[in-house]
């Protein structure tokens, strides 16, 4: 049996986080009424012409270049073909012109993925089918959903770089954290901001040829994408180890049955009969407008996670708070001397990246110095960031209101004393070596003190009295 590798290529569709749509004033707005943000473009009426969306070109020039790529001048295209929703019956987009092309992105493990383009199109309408398939085929009737119709969309294509699920998922994590970072994209792939196609073949392990691939569509979170992946690759291999081979088509993950399913045989590109629309201009940015663009970027979260293992981090860690869109928060708190990893470790664990709200940089930097100082407990820590992200504020008023003294070292060690005193036989063994008292003698001070004793304190303390 000879050994397979996987080769795959994502295309990821990411909702721009405009007003308006891409060609129409209707708003651009997750989760309204069904068909309430529509006008007569978007819904393609006779006579209707769109016109550009500036912000959407802003937007998605601002992804090209954190992505690496060069910005052209591009051309919107007709691309054809019938869909209940999609009223025009062609999807503009962009075809042999794109706007960004040549990119790459870096995984955190050093693996390069080259980005072929990224080009801006509109979104199609949603439909939802009635009875008992949830497919088109089979269904009693469909309803359709215009507010999504017309909402400007970033495709961005990958070069068939990838070689396994994982990498697939950590390209994904990139990506969405360049978008958010920019400003381009909420990057919420639960509510279809961010979507992913895969297209999954696989090849004999050393070799460099590419083979049928099959493009899995429905794919809602990174774990369906990591699982998509594994089953299709599987798939591939038994196909060929069976004597027979996969064909070129578009596959439905289904997350509950845990496989994909065939969809429609893949359409080549020129079953789109793609031409250029000629309702619409060129765009051709100019080098001063991309170079104002590019001045106006944020640091980006690879090079931010870069500075702070740099600096120190732990990786991981690292990559978790950039997932999680907290890069901006964490390099803000530090720039005004929060240590990294504690930052980091509260980035990654007590705040809620949804929930901010009146949490600032110096107010996380203040908790964290705070707790370094050993004025608060890491439990401390946590209950003062969440009542920071409630009600705003300064950590050390936070603290003082609840309670929360700083327990004076002197203090402790007189506990200490008194503790002892009271256990006199544990404390013997525990200085000749019983070293599960440990917990016994921490448990006892935490218990007097109300758990208000810093653990590392008490460590310290009980070993500096052992050794005394
Ligand atoms: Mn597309």
């Amino acid at each position: 049996m000879s050994t397979w590798e996987t080769v795959i290529g994502l295309e990821v569709h990411a909702e721009l986080a405009t007003e308006s749509k891409m060609f129409s004033p209707a708003r651009n707005e997750f989760g309204g009424e069904p068909n309430t943000n529509v006008h007569p473009v978007c819904l393609g009426l006779p006579g209707t012409l769109p016109v550009v969306n500036e912000k959407a070109i802003e937007l998605a020039i601002r992804v090209g270049l954190a992505l690496n790529c060069s910005i052209n001048r591009c051309v919107f295209a007709r691309k054809n073909y019938f869909y209940p929703d999609m009223p025009k019956d062609y999807q503009i987009s962009q075809y042999d012109q794109p706007l960004n092309t040549d990119g790459f992105v870096d995984l955190p493990n050093g693996t390069r993925i080259r980005i072929e383009r990224a080009h801006l199109e509109e979104d199609t309408g949603k439909s939802t089918h009635i009875g008992t398939s949830g497919r088109i085929a089979g269904a009693d009737y469909s309803l359709v959903d215009y507010n999504r119709a017309g909402v400007p969309l970033l495709e961005i294509v990958s070069h068939p770089d990838l070689r396994s699920a994982d990498d697939a998922r950590a390209y994904v994590q990139e990506l969405r954290a360049a978008l958010v970072a920019v400003g381009a994209s909420d990057g919420k792939m639960e509510e279809g901001s961010l979507r992913v196609d895969a297209n999954v073949s696989v090849r004999p392990a050393g070799s460099d040829e590419l083979r049928t691939r099959c493009e899995i569509k429905n794919v809602n979170s990174l774990r369906s994408l990591g699982r998509a992946i594994a089953y299709e690759a599987k798939r591939h291999i038994q196909l060929y180890e069976n004597g027979e081979r996969p064909i070129q088509e578009t596959r439905h993950w289904d997350e509950e049955a845990g496989r994909t399913q065939p969809g429609r045989s893949k359409e080549e590109a020129e079953d789109y009969r793609y031409f250029d629309d000629p309702d619409l201009v060129a765009v051709d940015p100019s080098a001063e407008w991309i170079e104002e663009i590019r001045a106006a970027l944020p640091t980006l979260p690879a090079e931010l996670r870069a500075e702070w293992i740099t600096a120190g981090a732990d990786p991981e860690l690292a990559g978790t708070v950039i997932s999680r869109g907290l890069g901006p928060l964490v390099a803000e708190a530090t720039a005004v001397g929060a240590d990294i990893n504690k930052t980091l470790n509260h980035a990654a664990n007590t705040i809620d990246p949804e929930e901010l709200g009146q949490l600032t940089p110096d107010g996380l930097a203040e908790t964290v110095k705070m707790e370094l100082d050993g004025q608060l407990t890491s439990t401390q820590a946590k209950t003062v960031l969440q009542d920071l992200m409630e009600l705003g504020g300064s950590a050390a008023e936070i603290a003082t209101s609840r309670g929360f003294e700083a327990m004076d070292r002197g203090e402790l060690e007189a506990m200490l004393d008194q503790v002892i005193a009271d256990n006199p036989d544990e404390w013997t063994r525990f200085c000749e070596g019983e070293a599960k008292l440990q917990g016994f003698f921490t448990g006892q001070l935490m218990k007097a003190t109300r758990g208000q004793a810093d653990g590392k304190v008490i460590n310290q303390l009980l070993q500096a009295k052992k050794n005394a």
